[in-house]
C-alpha cells in the first residue's frame, strides 16, 4: 500500500534511511474516524522502529475469528459505539508486554475514554500525544470513500488515496471492501461517539502538557512532517 512511497517521503524528512531512528517513544494518536490515525501511525512506525497497537485492528481479528470476544464486540463496532473499557484495557495491557514494544510503541484508537487513559498512565508513562483534528464533515467524506483489503489489511481512498485499479488491491490483488462501520450511518454516530467519549482526551492531556495538535486536513505527507516536527525532530 503505502510502505513504497511513504519510505520515500520519510527519507525526504530525515535525509537518512527509514527505520534506523531508534529513538523510545510512547506515543498515543487520538483523532476523530477516518482522521488519519491508522496511515500516520504505518508511517511513524516506520520512522521510529516502534510498535503499531491499533484497537481496531486487534478487534476486527477477533471479529474474523470468531472468538468469544469477537461475536461481542461485533454489533458495538457496526453501531459505532465503544467496546467496554474493561476489555480493551486488559487487551492492552497483555499487547505492549510483548517483545515489539521494548523499543515503544504507537497507540492508535486507544485511549478513547478518560477511564482507559488513567488505566493506561498506571501502566506506562507516555511521551507524547498526537491529536489529529479535522471537522466532523471532512472525516464523514473521507470515511465513506474508504476501502480496505479484506485479506492484507491495506486501505485506500477513492478520494486522495487510490488504489491504482479501481476495487483492487495493490498490494496483494484481493478485491476491496467498505469496512461495515464506514457506511454514513455508522460514521454518524462513531463521530458522536468521538465527540461525547473521545474529545475529553484533548483536555486530560493537554493539562498533562504532552499533547500536540496537527492539522488533519493537510496532506498526508505535510501531516507526517508536523508530527514528526512535533515530537522534536527537525
Ligand atoms: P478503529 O479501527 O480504531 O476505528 O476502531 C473500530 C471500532 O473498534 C471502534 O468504532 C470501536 O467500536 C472499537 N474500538 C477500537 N478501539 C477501541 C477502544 N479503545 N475502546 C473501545 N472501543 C474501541
Amino acid at each position: 500500500m503505502l510502505f513504497g512511497e511513504c519510505k520515500s517521503i520519510l527519507r525526504r524528512c530525515e535525509g537518512d534511511e527509514p527505520g534506523k531512528r531508534d529513538k523510545f517513544m510512547k506515543l498515543v494518536l487520538i483523532g476523530a474516524p477516518a482522521a488519519g490515525k491508522g496511515t500516520q501511525a504505518a508511517r511513524l512506525v516506520e520512522h521510529y522502529s516502534i510498535a503499531h497497537i491499533s484497537t481496531g485492528d486487534m478487534l476486527r481479528e477477533e471479529v474474523a475469528k470468531e472468538t468469544e470476544l469477537g461475536k461481542e464486540a461485533k454489533a458495538i463496532m457496526a453501531s459505532g459505539g465503544l467496546v467496554s473499557d474493561e476489555i480493551i484495557i486488559a487487551m492492552v495491557k497483555e499487547r505492549i508486554k510483548k517483545d515489539d514494544c521494548a523499543k515503544g510503541f504507537i497507540l492508535d484508537g486507544f485511549p478513547r475514554t478518560v477511564v482507559q487513559a488513567e488505566k493506561l498512565d498506571e501502566m506506562v508513562k507516555l511521551d507524547k500525544v498526537v491529536y489529529i483534528n479535522a471537522p466532523d464533515d471532512v472525516m464523514l467524506e473521507r470515511l465513506t470513500a474508504r476501502e480496505t483489503c479484506p485479506k492484507c489489511g491495506a486501505t485506500y481512498n477513492k478520494l486522495f488515496l487510490p488504489s491504482k485499479v479501481a476495487g483492487v488491491c495493490d498490494v496483494c490483488g484481493e478485491k476491496l471492501t467498505q469496512r461495515k462501520d464506514d457506511t454514513l450511518e455508522a460514521g454518524k454516530a462513531r463521530l458522536e461517539t468521538f465527540h461525547t467519549q473521545s474529545e475529553p482526551l484533548v483536555d486530560y492531556y493537554t493539562k498533562k502538557g504532552i499533547l500536540f495538535e496537527v492539522d488533519g486536513t493537510a496532506a498526508i505527507d505535510d501531516i507526517t512532517k508536523a508530527i514528526i516536527e512535533g515530537l522534536g525532530e527537525e
